[in-house]
């Protein structure tokens, strides 16, 4: 069973998105994997073997347990969604059984994230229903959480990244054909300043911002009162 189970449209895009806390978890002592829905083979710059290998190098820095690649089609996923596409999310969900799952933020400019947003919520749906037939046992999961690409979000919450930030630099720069006029401390984006806000949100240096749907419960007072 996995903790925390991270759905990318494209190979750089769970970096992007939540790449410190994934790292941060990893130090937390949870089992984190990646699966990209997309090698982004359709993608302006690299090749689908080189964006294999840097994706690759990046999961070796943040340290997650596998990496796999859905080989599901670029670009077109943006255009046309398929039950073949939920599904072979949701078989994931069934196999791997996490506990949470990211997905990226659904209004996002760019037609395969918000498409990848779609059926990633799907398949958490269907991967819950004893009565689909999707290889493996059927699966709930505790939590859908939704990261940020392009698009923004007021946050549910807001995850302290500061000590993972550097980690989280080196696992985007690792994905060198992408991001080649870029240097880690000119990010794309520009994700620096929008860490650097998010953290000052929370008191802290850097941060990531992380969304629910509906409203996250509070059990115990503990959980929102440090000892
Ligand atoms: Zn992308």
């Amino acid at each position: 069973m996995l903790d925390v189970l991270v759905f990318g449209p494209h190979p750089d895009d769970a970096e992007l998105g939540a790449g410190g806390a994934i790292a941060k978890a990893v130090a937390e002592g949870l089992k984190v994997g990646i699966i990209d829905l997309t090698a982004g083979e359709m993608g302006t710059l690299g090749t689908k073997e080189i964006r294999l290998k840097e994706a690759e190098s990046a999961s070796k820095i943040l340290g997650v347990k596998f990496r796999e690649n859905l080989g599901l089609p670029d670009g077109y996923i943006g255009l046309d969604i398929s039950q073949e596409d939920i599904f072979a999310v949701a078989k994931k969900i069934r196999q791997y059984q996490p506990k949470i799952v990211l997905a990226p933020y659904w209004d996002d400019r760019h037609p395969d994230h918000a498409a990848s947003s779609e059926i990633i919520t799907k398949a958490a749906h269907y991967a819950k229903l004893k009565k689909f037939n999707l290889e493996h046992p059927q699966h709930k999961i505790q939590q859908l959480i939704y990261y940020e690409l392009n698009g923004q979000f007021t946050p549910s919450y807001i995850i302290d990244v500061s000590d993972f930030f550097e980690q989280k630099k080196e696992a985007i720069m690792s994905h060198k054909s992408q991001f080649k006029e870029f240097s880690k401390e000119y990010l794309p984006f520009p994700l620096v300043e929008r860490c650097a806000y998010y953290g000052s949100l929370i008191n802290a240096s850097y941060g990531e911002a992380f969304m629910v749907k509906g409203s996250l419960k509070v059990d115990k007072w503990e959980v929102i009162i440090n000892k």
